[in-house]
């Protein structure tokens, strides 16, 4: 979002009207008015339509955009802190435009995205034309996140410092492990030094080295390569101990087996900077779900589905607050990336577009209650982040997402603004779905014939 588009919505008010608004930062759960002006939120409250008759005189001020919300979801606006948007050098796989237009239609106002792009964020110059590329061409707001290293190679350090100055939000080498412990040790005292998070891709490089989906008994029934649990649990062991001893905040990335919940619990309770995040994948998938799949390249991502105890594992950690946030790990790829047999396959799948709405359907309200979906997708990475954002109080940010719980739809990939087709939820029937999304005040998202139910 560029300060000139900003600067057009001064004096421009819109009011999102008898929605059910859920701000758990507030310990908002109530049917009110939300009122934006500015490009901020200006009042949260009853009746705010009726205080703007009554100053407009004359009836409604003409300035004022009214939105009819009633029956819907009114929240601060979505926030996934883990995005590939492959720009640089990848263009065929997404592009700024498109993806941040699929995070829009997610219901997405922020995003972070990775530097594993071609060539990575190493370099704060890169970090700065990104940063200025997005205000141009994005639609939701794009915070870089950087390589820890140059070249993602896991050697040496990339320059904290003129990074951060840069417009980087935290480091990481995400898509490969820093394999190193020394490396890892230096890698995490000078991001602390420089107040980074330290994103962690945790794989034992020579554990996981030629795996394509979880080791367990169903990748040995089909001949597949495994990649075991503890291939990702021996790495969060120690990058806990060495992000303790540097005093760095770990964050520890698409947490995705039982014995890392367990490590990240104890690491919490000594007193670590750690936190963690899961995909909406891992929380509603596991290994028996690829082989029933008929191992579809579409089921092969990195950390792979593993079993149904630690899918179970992974539902606990995010209702006990173990696991911080939800971010989907969005993972765009070409078709000629994923049309080969499963174990040649790239890794990865697209998320933005789906996430809300699996969620939603999966687990709300029976395991997770709404308000704590919206700490899990707005307010806590936000929070975790420390971007603007996560809350409807006056002042924050108008970056609002309108949710309508009841509407049913099938997911189809064909319709995806994003360029990447490449999920294993295609043709699924889902209930819940994005309807609009605001950023600064400013429609971004708004599905086409949307048929409100007013319920
Ligand atoms: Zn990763």
């Amino acid at each position: 979002m560029s300060q000139a588009r900003e600067v057009m919505n001064e004096g421009t008010k819109v009011l999102i009207q008898g929605g059910r608004v859920i701000d758990p930062a507030q310990g908002l759960d109530r049917v009110c008015d939300v009122l934006l002006a500015g490009g901020r939120v200006e009042a949260v409250g009853e009746g705010l339509g009726d205080e703007l008759i009554r100053r407009g005189a004359a009836g409604a001020d003409p300035g004022v955009e009214v939105i009819d919300a009633r029956g819907l979801w009114v929240v601060p606006g979505l926030i996934d802190a883990h995005v590939h948007l492959r720009t640089p050098g990848e263009t065929h796989k997404e592009t700024l435009a498109t993806g941040t237009a699929a995070a829009a239609a997610g219901g997405f106002t922020s995003v972070v995205c990775m530097p594993n792009t071609r060539p990575p964020l190493d370099d704060p110059i890169r970090v700065e034309w990104l940063r200025m590329k997005a205000e141009r061409e994005a639609l939701v707001r794009v915070y870089p996140a950087a390589a820890a290293t140059e070249g993602l190679a896991g050697e040496r350090l990339a320059p904290y410092g003129a990074l951060r100055a840069a417009g980087a939000v935290a480091v990481t080498d995400d898509g490969r492990p820093i394999a190193r412990a020394g490396v890892m040790r230096r890698v995490l005292e000078y991001a602390a030094a420089h107040g980074l998070p330290v994103l962690v891709h945790a794989e034992e490089p020579e554990l996981s080295a030629g795996g394509a989906m979880h080791e367990g008994p169903v990748a040995a029934a089909a001949g597949m390569p495994g990649i075991p649990d503890t291939a990702e649990s021996v790495m969060v062991a120690r990058d806990v101990l060495l992000a303790e001893r540097a005093g760095a905040h770990l964050h520890i990335l698409h947490v995705s087996a039982e014995n890392t919940v367990s490590l990240i619990r104890w690491a919490k309770a000594r007193g670590v900077r750690v936190t963690a995040e899961v995909t909406p994948h891992h929380l509603l998938l596991c290994d028996e779900d690829v082989a029933a799949a008929g191992f579809d390249p579409n089921w092969k991502m990195n950390p792979p589905l593993r079993s149904a105890a630690d899918r179970e594992a992974l539902l606990e950690a995010v209702a006990d607050g173990t696991i911080d946030f939800i971010a989907t790990d969005h993972a765009p790829h070409h078709a000629e990336d994923k049309d080969l047999p499963f174990p040649e396959a790239s890794f990865g799948i697209v998320g933005l577009e789906t996430a809300v709405a699996l969620l939603l359907d999966a687990f709300v309200p029976g395991i997770i209650s709404p308000s704590r979906l919206v700490e899990l997708l707005s307010l806590r990475p936000a929070r975790v982040f420390g971007l603007p954002g996560g809350t409807l109080r006056p002042g924050a940010p108008g970056d609002v997402t309108l949710i309508d719980p009841h509407q049913e739809w099938v997911i189809d990939p064909a319709d995806f603004r994003s360029l990447g087709r490449n999920t294993p939820f295609a043709g699924r029937r889902v209930r819940g779905r994005v309807v609009r999304t605001l950023v600064g005040g400013r429609t971004v998202f708004q599905l086409a014939g949307a048929e409100v139910s007013h319920r």
